[in-house]
C-alpha cells in the first residue's frame, strides 16, 4: 500500500477511462418488450450507428425518414428480416448521438438474430438498463428530473401517474428548480463579489437584497415541501389500510374488491400470509389496498395487540378503511381514536339486519358510516366512489409542479437548511459557502454543475476590471 502512490487517484483515473470507453461505445437494445408481437424495435445509439446499418446491408435513409430495408447477416449473406429503418443523425436525436431504429417483425428469432449480428460488429454492445436515457442526460437532452420522468412514464399504470410523469417530462419540475437555482446564483454572485472585490464599493443594500431573496426562497421551498407528499404518493400508489376488529369482514372486503376485474391492475398475496395487497386503478388514481390479517385470535392481550397493530398500520397508510360489524357497534369504541378525515368507516354484514332496523343500527356508528355487505355485494360501488373521491380530494394534481421522489425532498431539505444557516452566518464568507451548498443541493436535483455559472453571472452583471 505504501508503495502505491495515490491509490484513490489511480482508481479514479481507471474508472474515468472505463467510463470514457463505455460512452464511446455504440449501444443497441430492443426498445420493445420481449415476446411475440407485431413489431419489435431495435434501437442503436452511438458513433457506429451508421456503420451498423451498412453492415446489415440496409440503406441509410434521409434523416428522420423511414425506408424499407432487408436486413442481411453479413457473415452468411442470409436475410434476417424485411422491415423499416430510420436514422436520426446526432445531435438532433433522442440521445444526442447518431441513432438508428430498426422496425422488425416482433418475433423472438428475428430479434435475437439481429441482436447477434449487431453484437458481432466492432464497437457495438448491448445497452445497459437506462443507458439511452443516461446518454440523453449526458448530452444535455434531458435534465435529471426529466430522465426520471421517462422512467415514471414507462412505469405509469394509471392516468394520474401518466399525467404527472408527462408534466415532469415536459420540464415543469426541472424549470421550477432551475428558476430557484438562478435566483440563488444571483444572490450568491452579489455576496461573492462583495467579498472578492470590496474596493468596488458595492452598496450595503445588495446584502439586504440578497437576504430578502433568500428569505423569500426559503418560504417558497417550504411551501413546496409541505405538499402532503402528493407527488410521491401518486407515483408510488395511495396506500389504503383495511383495518378493524377480528371477523368484521376485512378479508372478505378485499376479496370482493379484488374480484372486480374492472378495477384491478395486480393482486398478490404476501409471503407472510399476513398481508394481502390489491392494486386498483380508482378513477385514474393508483390505490394499493392492504389487509392486515393475523389479528383474529381471541383473548384480551391479543386483542389489545391487534388494536395496537391496526393503529400502527393506519398511521403508516395514506388512507384507512375501518371495517366494523353492523351487529356489533360496541366494537367501534376501542377504535374511535383512529377515525379521522383520512378514514372511511364501513358497517359490514348489512344482510344480517332486516331492512326496517337498518337506520337505527347505523345510528350507533360514527357519522358518515357506509353500510355494506361483502356477502351480498351491497354498498361496494358507493364505497369505491367514496374512496375515489377521498383520494382525488387529497392527491389530485394541483396547479404547480409537485416533487415526485424522496431524492428531490432530501435535496430540497439540504438546500433550505443551508439557506437558513446562511442567514445566521456571522461572516460573509460563511454565508457565501452556505449559499454554494444550497446551490449545489438544487443542482443535484436537476444534475447541473454550478461553479462556472457563478462566475458567468459575476462577469455578466458587474463590469469588473473596468
Ligand atoms: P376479518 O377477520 O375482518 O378479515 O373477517 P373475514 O373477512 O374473515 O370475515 C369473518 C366472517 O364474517 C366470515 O365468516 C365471513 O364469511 C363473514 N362475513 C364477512 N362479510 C360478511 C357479510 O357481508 N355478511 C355476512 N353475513 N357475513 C360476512
Amino acid at each position: 500500500m505504501e508503495n502505491s502512490p495515490h491509490p484513490e487517484r489511480s482508481r479514479e483515473a481507471a474508472q474515468s477511462k472505463d467510463e470514457a470507453r463505455r460512452t464511446a461505445d455504440t449501444i443497441f437494445a430492443p426498445a420493445t418488450a420481449p415476446g411475440r408481437a407485431g413489431i419489435a424495435i431495435m434501437r442503436i445509439s452511438g458513433p457506429a450507428a451508421r456503420a451498423a446499418l451498412a453492415a446489415l446491408s440496409c440503406p441509410v435513409p434521409p434523416p428522420r425518414h423511414a425506408a424499407r430495408a432487408r436486413f442481411i447477416e453479413r457473415a452468411t449473406g442470409e436475410a434476417i428480416d424485411d422491415g423499416l429503418v430510420l436514422f436520426f443523425p446526432g445531435p438532433a436525436s433522442a440521445t444526442g448521438e447518431d441513432v438508428a431504429e430498426l422496425h422488425l417483425h416482433g418475433g423472438r428469432a428475428v430479434v435475437e438474430a439481429v441482436a447477434a449480428a449487431l453484437a458481432g460488429l466492432p464497437g457495438l454492445r448491448l445497452a445497459e438498463p437506462g443507458e439511452f436515457t443516461r446518454r440523453a442526460f449526458e448530452h444535455g437532452k434531458l435534465d435529471l428530473t426529466e430522465a426520471e420522468a421517462v422512467a415514471d412514464l414507462v412505469a405509469a399504470e394509471t392516468a394520474s401517474q401518466r399525467r404527472q410523469a408527462l408534466r415532469q417530462l415536459d420540464g415543469e419540475l426541472g424549470r421550477l428548480y432551475e428558476g430557484w437555482r438562478q435566483t440563488l446564483l444571483r444572490a450568491s454572485a452579489y455576496v461573492e463579489a462583495a467579498i472578492d472585490f470590496p474596493e468596488e464599493g458595492l452598496p450595503e443594500t445588495l446584502d439586504a437584497g440578497a437576504r430578502a431573496a433568500i428569505g423569500r426562497l426559503i418560504r417558497e421551498i417550504d411551501r413546496h415541501l409541505a405538499d402532503n407528499r402528493r407527488g410521491e404518493i401518486l407515483r408510488d400508489g395511495v396506500s389504503v389500510a383495511i383495518i378493524g376488529p377480528p371477523n368484521a369482514g376485512k378479508s372478505s372486503l378485499i376479496n370482493v374488491l379484488s374480484r372486480r376485474d374492472v378495477a384491478i391492475t395486480a393482486a398478490s398475496a404476501g409471503t407472510t400470509r399476513d398481508i394481502i395487497e390489491v392494486h386498483l386503478d380508482l378513477a385514474g388514481y393508483p390505490v394499493i389496498l392492504a389487509d392486515t390479517a393475523g389479528l383474529r385470535e381471541a383473548g384480551d392481550a391479543v386483542e389489545a395487540e391487534g388494536v395496537r397493530r391496526a393503529r400502527a398500520r393506519a398511521a403508516a397508510a395514506d388512507l384507512t378503511v375501518l371495517v366494523l360489524d353492523i351487529a356489533k357497534p360496541e366494537e367501534s369504541a376501542g377504535l374511535a381514536g383512529i377515525v379521522d378525515s383520512a378514514t372511511i368507516v364501513v358497517a359490514n354484514k348489512l344482510d344480517l339486519i332486516c331492512a326496517a332496523t337498518r337506520a337505527i343500527a347505523l345510528d350507533k356508528f360514527p357519522p358518515g358510516t357506509l353500510a355494506i355487505s361483502t356477502a351480498a355485494g351491497d354498498g361496494m360501488a358507493t364505497l369505491l366512489d367514496r374512496l375515489a373521491a377521498t383520494v382525488k380530494e387529497r392527491y389530485a394534481g394541483a396547479a404547480g409542479p409537485v416533487l415526485t421522489r424522496s431524492r428531490h425532498r432530501a435535496a430540497l431539505g439540504d438546500c433550505v437548511a443551508s439557506l437558513r444557516r446562511s442567514l445566521r452566518a456571522s461572516l460573509p464568507e460563511l454565508a457565501a459557502e452556505d449559499l454554494r451548498l444550497a446551490i449545489r443541493a438544487l443542482g443535484r436535483i436537476t444534475g447541473r454543475a454550478d461553479v462556472e455559472d457563478i462566475l458567468d453571472i459575476i462577469f455578466r452583471d458587474f463590469c469588473i476590471g473596468k
